[in-house]
């Protein structure tokens, strides 16, 4: 497997600090609201990441945190009078629904930042007594100047960072420099730990060094996010995990480039952001999503609009009406494709391990797809080749997870049936009445060659 390095800026091989289990860290949400769909491009690449590991035969241990204490949970429950705990539970739980809608995999843990500040004050303390932080009035920060590795991940020079940063209402030393723990101020309400340091709550980047501390050890594999983190909230991480243990923190940094919407920025203003919720709303299979984000490479922008996913999702459906026709494809002469499916294949593997190339992978599903079509309209498949294109889809699948989106239910199924018979006794009204029954429940019959036919979703978009 071959990845590109942030750290560094170019491709190298991967290979895992300790061959028996990958450790990778995932910088998750913050969870004052939904995710919007630029935030679940990134928990996708996350997902992908993981199973091209497990499918080169890794095992891997994932994490990815929830910030559930910060500047803007604080405030939002604030107005919402709501207790902290109580307003992040609410978009924590969306922040899950959302993972399962676009089939991303579990992972083996999803710490949260309110149950990791013990680690968070091991690590301020050690930084404290290393000279690396210092204490002031509003809080304790990180003096950026002491750690001359400053700048590695993004190629920022320290006066670079400097202007980047322009905040004159903080107490600190340096503009550079960062919060590790805020001391409480009266805003923070009932928000605050008081225990090894004064009373306040932590700065947002020594959540993540903390908890991939605290899960995952001193030194991992991986550590993902969206480009938008690399500074400075993971040159920030670099600082303070190097100072504190003096190991290499990260080996590999990986990131993912940002989606726009319409060709802009995603914001509210703009009237062009979107969260999964809308795009359910409008009638959308969201994993028309996961195949628009698939279809790019991770280090490419991708440009989302709303006509550009109703044609993922009629592809979804033809994949659908591909697989379900082959399925049922009559097995005569052998066609002998065996070898065609497994070169398509190798091909699909050398796309992942190329740097997470799912854009090249898909290519290769599609040209696999375009094989069954040929076999169908030829009116037949013999048992070599339809194992053999099975088991790939099967694998190609493992990568992609777009196939199996749905259940059928069973009323719908029943009905179905019912059509069926009507159509063989060529009562023609009889089965209008019953695909019109079926529609009025969310779907739809297509029929197929023979008295074949499968049932797909019947989508009608608002907009
Ligand atoms: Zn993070």
């Amino acid at each position: 497997m071959r990845v590109y390095n942030t750290l560094g800026r170019k491709i190298e091989e991967f290979t895992p600090i300790n061959d028996k289990e990958v450790k990778i860290y995932c910088c998750g949400p913050t969870v004052y609201d939904f995710p919007h769909i630029g935030n679940l491009r990134a928990f996708i690449f996350y997902d992908i990441i993981r199973r091209t590991l497990l499918y080169n035969g890794f095992r891997v241990k994932q994490i990815m945190n929830i910030t559930d204490v910060d500047d803007k949970t604080i405030k939002n429950s604030k107005l919402r009078g709501m207790e902290l705990s109580e307003y992040t539970k609410i978009y924590t739980d969306a922040f899950f629904e959302d993972l399962k809608k676009l089939n991303i995999s579990e992972f083996e843990g999803y710490p949260r930042a309110t149950q990791s500040i013990g680690a968070m004050e091991t690590m301020i303390t050690g930084l404290l007594s290393k000279g690396y932080a210092y204490k002031s009035n509003d809080g304790i920060y990180y003096s950026v100047s002491k750690f001359k590795d400053y700048g590695k991940l993004s190629g920022m020079s320290l006066k670079e960072t400097k202007s980047r940063i322009q905040n004159d209402e903080y107490d600190k030393d340096s503009a550079a420099d960062f919060a590790l723990w805020k001391t409480w101020t009266p805003d923070d309400g009932d928000v605050y730990w008081e225990n090894d340091l004064p009373k306040g709550r932590p700065g947002w980047s020594i959540e993540c060094s903390a908890m991939v501390f605290k899960n995952l050890g001193e030194s991992i594999d991986i550590h993902a996010g969206g480009i938008d983190l690399i500074f400075p909230h993971h040159e920030n991480e670099i600082a303070q995990s190097e100072a504190f243990t003096g190991k290499r923190f990260v080996k590999y940094w990986l990131h993912s480039e940002h989606l726009l919407v319409n060709g802009k920025k995603m914001s509210k203003s703009l009237h062009n952001f979107y969260t999964l919720r809308d795009l359910e709303k409008l009638g959308f299979d969201v994993i028309a999503f996961r195949l628009l984000v698939l279809d790019s490479h991770y280090r490419s922008k991708i440009n989302f609009t709303l006509d550009i996913l109703k044609k993922y999702e009629k592809t979804l459906d033809d994949i659908d009406i591909t697989l379900k026709s082959y399925e049922k494809l009559p097995k005569g002469n052998k066609k002998g494709h065996e070898e065609v499916i497994s070169e398509i294949l190798n091909e699909f593997k050398k796309s992942i391990n190329n740097d997470f190339d799912t854009h090249e992978a898909i290519k290769n599903f599609f040209m696999l797809i375009e094989l069954l079509n040929e076999d169908i309209k030829s009116g037949s498949t013999d048992n070599e080749s339809s194992e053999a294109a099975m088991l790939a889809v099967q694998k190609m699948d493992s990568i992609l997870g777009v196939i199996d989106r749905y259940s059928v239910p069973d009323e719908v199924i029943k009905l179905a049936e019912e059509r069926s018979k009507l159509r063989d006794s060529n009562d023609w009204a009889g089965a209008d009445l019953i695909r019109n029954k079926i529609k009025e429940k969310g779907f739809k019959v297509i029929d197929l060659f023979g008295s074949n036919y499968t049932i797909i979703k019947n989508r009608q978009h608002g907009n």
